[in-house]
């Protein structure tokens, strides 16, 4: 997989708003936050797209997940709510190829999406 930005964001190459951290996970603030509260959970292990995960990655998808709800939790909004997303390729609106989750709070999200 070619370097992405989000790989400099892990070396600490470029600058992010870090927010939580671990052997597994890293996740910051979205630079072009959609809602209150917009944070992106990444592994660390470097992954293009969701197509590219293998039966190995399983636990650390769900550490990936269980980060974003932890956050959710710890900040107050788990209960009032909020979204968590994944894009995948061109047609899912994926940017940026390092696996990542959306986490949005903090606002009334509409469906379905744009
Ligand atoms: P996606 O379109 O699902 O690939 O999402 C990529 C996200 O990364 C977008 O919401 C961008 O705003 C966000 N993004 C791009 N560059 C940076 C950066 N340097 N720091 C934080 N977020 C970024």
């Amino acid at each position: 997989m070619g370097d992405t930005i989000f790989s400099k964001i892990i070396r600490r190459e470029i600058p992010a708003d870090i927010v939580h951290e671990d052997e597994d996970v890293l996740a910051f603030r979205d630079i072009n936050g959609q809602a209150p509260t917009h944070i992106l959970f990444i592994p660390r292990k470097p992954i293009a797209t969701l197509n590219d995960l293998d039966a190995d990655d399983a636990l650390l998808i769900g550490k990936l997940v269980l980060a974003a709800t932890a956050y959710a939790k710890a900040q107050g909004f788990a209960e009032s709510g909020y979204r968590c997303v994944i894009n995948c390729n061109e047609d899912g609106g994926q940017s940026v190829y390092h696996l990542h989750l959306h986490l949005l709070a903090g606002r009334r999200l509409s469906w379905p999406p744009g």
